[in-house]
């Protein structure tokens, strides 16, 4: 289903091309038809064959089944800010932010934002703006995409304190640089990459014996510490630890939609909450409810991808190069990574069917598109991010790609 003018400017382009002669008069109707995009939308659904479970081009985390319906509840009319019992006005986003409480306990404040940059600017522009964050130079990290937190945090209008080395710093270095203009103590997981080596930080416990509040943003939006990700800190150890502030990304290791989490003392979230930046940073309708059903609801896709039992997936890569007679198709051990969202340096073992090389691209262009990954010549196609009610549409898609490459 399109409108109107999306009908009329692929009209107009085939007429255009038929002024120039580029196609023929009577071939307008055809060449229209064909150009016509498929829906409205031109975002595609693809199937992450990459073996990397949170892929920030493939927009990270999938929703979960509950999340999607509750999304399609709330595009409508919603009660998002308004209590049917009373009649009133009602705090917005009430749902998930108790649902966020019931998930972090160790959370007296809860706060919701765009994504997890929103929530460093929030708290940088709120608690330290015209003053001073100190943070470890080695912690002074790239995001993706050429945005760096430093300049994220000096957008603010607050200064960076750099303490440390690279690759070591210490409680004393800290403890050096507080003093009246500080702001708080930013302490940032590495979510990324990882050092090694001759290496030393300071854990937040022992940073909260400073006097100043540690901001500490920890990534994954991980709010419990799950045995499977055994590095990766997570919201209530790190508010145990001391820790005022804990930030994170919603569409991480949380499984949910894009959003930045702030948890921590209820009376720092609530300047947070209260100041004017707050009003451009806040989330829709649409965020509120998937996050709510993420929470609520059970493990979502990300989780299931994360715990898929490597002799589950073998099992289902010789099924799929079973269904693939006339193409060269072997089965492979492959690693699978959890990705940009956290748990750098983790390899879970997967295991992947292994095609041509030059299947990639009618793969990843065909419908649905089916993105694997190239290594040593070959493409594979790793299941542990596949639903596996979709391991058809795969092999459909395999063979369509091998006839017409
Ligand atoms: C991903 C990440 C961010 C940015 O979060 P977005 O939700 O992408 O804005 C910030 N800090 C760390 C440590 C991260 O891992």
């Amino acid at each position: 289903m399109l409108g109107r003018p999306a009908v009329k400017a692929v009209v107009n382009a085939a007429q255009e091309r038929a002024r120039r002669g580029e196609i023929a008069p009577e071939e307008v109707a055809n060449a229209a038809a064909a150009a016509l995009p498929q829906g409205p939308s031109s975002l595609r659904g693809v199937v992450n064959a990459t073996g990397v479970v949170l892929h920030t081009n493939l927009g990270r985390a999938p929703l979960s089944p509950v999340a999607i319906a509750a999304v399609v509840k709330a595009a409508g009319h919603t009660d998002v800010e308004l209590d049917l019992t009373t009649g009133r006005r009602a705090r917005r986003g009430r749902g998930a932010l108790d649902a966020l409480r019931v998930a972090v306990p160790a959370a007296a404040g809860v706060h919701v934002v765009n994504n997890g940059a929103a929530a460093l600017v929030l708290a940088a522009t709120a608690l330290a703006a015209g003053r001073e964050i100190i943070v470890s130079r080695g912690e002074l990290v790239e995001i993706g995409d050429g945005f760096r937190l430093p300049a994220l945090l000096e957008s603010t209008g607050a200064r960076l304190r750099e303490v440390g080395t690279t690759n070591r710093t210490a409680l004393a270095d800290y403890a050096a640089a507080v003093g009246p203009d500080t702001g708080f103590i930013l302490k940032v997981h590495p979510s990324n990459f990882v050092v090694s080596g001759f290496t030393s930080a300071v854990d937040v416990a022992d940073l909260a014996t400073l006097g100043v509040p540690v901001v500490a943003d920890i990534g994954s939006g991980l709010l419990a510490p799950d045995p499977l990700l055994p590095d990766e800190p997570d919201a209530a150890t790190t508010l145990n630890a001391g820790a005022a502030l804990v930030t994170a990304s919603g569409d991480k290791l949380l499984g949910g939609p894009q959003a930045g989490l702030l948890l921590g003392d209820a009376d720092l979230v609530e300047r947070l909450r209260r100041h004017p930046l707050a009003r451009a940073l806040r989330v829709d309708k649409l965020t509120l409810a998937a996050l709510e059903a993420t929470l609520r609801g059970p493990e979502p896709p990300t989780w299931v991808a994360l715990r898929a039992a490597p002799a589950q997936l073998r099992v289902r890569a010789e099924r799929l190069a079973d269904a693939l007679d006339d193409v060269d198709a072997e089965v492979t051990r492959t690693a699978a990574v959890v990705g940009g969202g956290g748990a750098p340096g983790l390899e879970l073992e997967s295991w992947a069917v292994s095609l041509p090389e030059r299947l990639a691209l009618p793969l990843r262009t065909g419908e649905p598109p089916v993105l694997g990954r190239v290594e040593r010549g070959r493409l594979l196609l790793d299941l542990r991010c596949v639903p596996p009610d979709l391991d058809d549409a795969v092999a459909a898609a395999v063979r369509k790609a091998a006839c017409t490459s």
